[in-house]
């Protein structure tokens, strides 16, 4: 990999490769439906597929797909061969306009939430010019967009790029409104770190936990965790190194700007952050990554895990999603400059997307949701599941200046004195980090730091455009048909009016205090804990609005979300029930009993060998392993019950509750038990590796 700027894009499409493989018409028409979002014609896409086929089988490929992006949360792909068989027996390669704009894939077994009877197997899948066309294992891939025959979105692009749209509309109405017309549209950008684990292949297959749930259901913590603080920033050992290294070369290639890694809080975990692009290329990208990610640790003996929480007792796994706002004239919405208390328009952007954030926290909080992340959100590793917005002193100080109609006199930069000559001398920024925020503004962007580590980013920053989108078509609202003599003023007033409404989202201290939680259910926050709890919020009347207002979803396609949401958290929790039984009874509890005879068979022999001897220590340890034995017994009955009983139940929303409030609560007290013995288990009973093994000896 000793040429980098060679290597990074090769495997890509890109406009690079567009400008010396197209016709200069067919690269102009091109390039004004990617600008524009204008409609390709027929015969530009037939000159696109025969430069796109000549390009992809010089690189190595044989075959194409439409890659599409499935409301599984995962991609999809089907492998077509370009040949085309001759009349003298050999095979010609081709591609035509029609297989690159198009592609019908049986959309039977995808979940469509009710949309699509199964009888209606017909889906189309069609092509997105916006994000590069790639290779990936020999196969030209097609980033596209998925719907079913009656056209209603069964996938996460196509909302994405509605909501895109949307923003886009309105920021500019907004922006012309308010005196800058040099603009005609607004891109989202979005950058997201990315936290993973690695663990030996070997410990995984033998664990039918992680094979089945991606998380470990049992398993006592190792005597060390992550109190040290030891493994953040820490060195990296050489093997993860080569496999860092492997993976941003595989990135590269892609190319997916994989700019910075380290390892995280916990042992085995790492992060890797791209620099930032559109949203909707950063969406595909980071699927990419995710899939990049397993693959290369397979051919490193490691197999990565993406779950929220893998592991008890360790930090779990998120993802970071800075987003911020982008003019197609360059300037960044959200950044404030150097003296942000007279940059208008920033300050009409950010407050609304503190009005955007206040209004539509469900949302927010929503969009996160998951069985995995539920294990962390207000579990003091993650942001609370109170969403909230911190601003830093800066910015605090000049929204309280607006709020009091004051003069804000700008902080004089603060210089950094580290009291040692050789260090050469930087400017402090006006911004702390606030590691406990879920919506922190980090100087030019905001950070939105609940998200799940295995999750798509489209629902979370679909959510987000939208919101947005709507809280600027109330404010040119309100300021159109305003007077140019009075248009500074209304637009003062409009900011101080937003940020007396909404200041209550805003808080700088410490999200993960007791007081907090307090405080939050005074200024009247959502604090929604479960993925239960916080579903069906999605139907209420104001967020329906939302999303058709925009055209980002009809109501149909609402309805068939929450219900795929759901089921996905019933199956998932079905499958853990199920397999956490597995692991007891035919795992766990024989290691035990084997243990137990074996301690009782120690007695009897002992005796027989020596009938005054004394074996008082293990018939103590013998008393109480099977004490505990006995509890697990009890508490695995109790899991079988409270599965057999779901497994009864038809409603969703009340299955849903139900497996938070009674199936869970039945795993933990078997595992907690089960966690209990483990500790005094010899390792060579042990059906399973142990913490220790999975989590130090990589
Ligand atoms: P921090 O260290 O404060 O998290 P970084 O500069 O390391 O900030 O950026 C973190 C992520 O934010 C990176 O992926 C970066 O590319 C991304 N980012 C930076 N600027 C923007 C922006 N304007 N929009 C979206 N993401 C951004
Ligand atoms: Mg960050």
């Amino acid at each position: 990999m000793s040429n980098v700027p060679e290597m990074y894009g090769s495997l890509v499409f890109n406009d690079k490769v567009m400008r010396t493989k197209l016709p200069k018409d067919v690269y102009k028409a091109l390039h004004k439906t990617i600008e524009k979002n204008t409609h390709l014609e027929v015969d530009i896409a037939n000159a696109v597929a025969v430069a796109m086929k000549e390009w992809a089988v010089e690189n190595g490929a044989t075959h194409f797909t439409h890659w599409f992006q499935p409301l599984t949360g995962f991609t999809a792909e089907k492998h077509d061969s370009f040949i085309s068989p001759t009349e003298n027996g050999g095979v010609l390669m081709e591609f035509s306009g029609k297989e690159l704009i198009k592609g019908e894939p049986d959309a039977s077994s995808f979940p469509s939430g009710g949309l699509r009877a199964t009888c209606e197997a017909r889906g189309y899948t069609a092509w997105d010019p916006t994000s590069p066309a790639f290779i990936k294992d020999g196969t030209l891939c097609i980033p596209t967009a998925f719907c079913s025959y009656s056209g209603e979105a069964l996938d996460k692009k196509t909302p994405l790029l509605r909501s895109m749209d949307a923003l886009s509309k309105e920021a500019t109405k907004l922006l012309h409104l308010i005196g800058n017309t040099a603009v005609d549209s607004v891109v989202t950008t979005v950058g997201p770190e990315q936290e993973y684990f690695l663990i030996n292949k070997e410990d995984f297959a033998k664990r039918r936990d992680l094979v089945f749930t991606g998380r470990t259901l049992l398993g006592s913590p190792a005597p060390k965790g992550q109190e040290m603080e030891d493994h953040y920033f820490g060195m990296l050992k050489t093997r993860v190194s080569e496999y860092m290294k492997d993976l941003d070369a595989e990135l590269w290639k892609l190319g997916i700007p994989a700019k910075t890694k380290h390892n995280e809080v916990a042992p085995c975990q790492h992060e890797l952050a791209p620099i930032f692009d559109t949203t909707n290329v950063a969406v595909d990208h980071n699927q990419l990554t995710m899939e990049m990610m397993k693959k290369v640790a397979e051919r490193h003996g490691y197999v990565c895990l993406l779950h929220e929480k893998p592991f008890a007792g360790i930090n779990g796994s998120g993802k970071h999603n800075n987003w911020s706002m982008s003019t197609n004239t360059g300037v960044n919405l959200l950044d404030p400059g150097k003296t942000p208390a007279e940059n208008t328009q920033f300050l009409v952007f950010l407050a609304a997307v503190i009005k955007a954030v206040d209004d539509y926290a469900d949302l927010m909080r929503l969009s996160v949701a998951s069985a995995g992340n539920d294990h962390r959100l207000g579990a003091n590793e993650a942001p609370p599941a109170i969403i909230s917005i911190f601003l830093g002193d800066e910015l605090t100080a000049v929204i309280e200046s607006i709020e009091k109609d004051e003069f804000f006199h700008t902080s004089e930069n603060v210089s950094m004195e580290m009291g040692a000559n050789v260090i050469p001398h930087f400017t402090r920024d006006t911004t702390d980090r606030n590691r406990t925020s879920p919506f922190a503004f980090t100087g030019n962007k905001f950070e939105f730091r609940s998200l799940g580590s295995s999750a798509s980013v489209a629902g979370p920053n679909t959510y987000l455009n939208t919101a947005v989108a709507e809280v600027l078509s109330q404010f040119t609202a309100k300021l159109e048909g305003t007077p140019a003599d009075q248009m500074e003023k209304a637009i003062h007033d409009l900011i101080r009016d937003t940020i007396i409404a909404h200041k209550r989202v805003i808080f700088n201290g410490n999200g993960y205090s007791e007081e907090w939680v307090e405080e939050a259910e005074k200024r009247g926050l959502y604090n929604l804990r479960s993925t239960p709890e916080v579903l069906p919020k999605f139907l209420d009347a104001k967020n329906i609005e939302l999303f058709t207002k925009h055209g980002v979803y009809t109501e149909a396609e609402m309805h068939s979300r929450h219900e795929i949401k759901l089921e996905k958290y019933c199956k998932t929790l079905h499958i853990e029930g199920k397999t956490l039984q597995s692991m007891l009874y035919q795992e766990f509890m024989p290691a035990v009993a084997k243990y137990i005879d074996s301690l009782a068979a120690s007695i009897t022999a002992r005796k027989a060998a020596c009938a005054s001897i004394s074996c008082g220590s293990v018939e103590k340890q013998l008393e109480k392993i099977s004490g505990l034995y006995e509890e697990l017994a009890v508490l695995a009955e109790k899991l079988d019950a409270a599965v057999a009983e779901a497994e009864a139940m038809e409603d969703l929303e009340a299955l849903a509750t139900f497996y938070h409030e009674t199936v869970i609560g039945a795993m933990e007290a078997a595992r907690k038990v089960a966690d209990e013995i483990e500790v005094y288990m010899p390792e060579d009973f042990m059906p399973y590796p142990t913490y220790t093994d999975m989590l130090f000896y990589v």
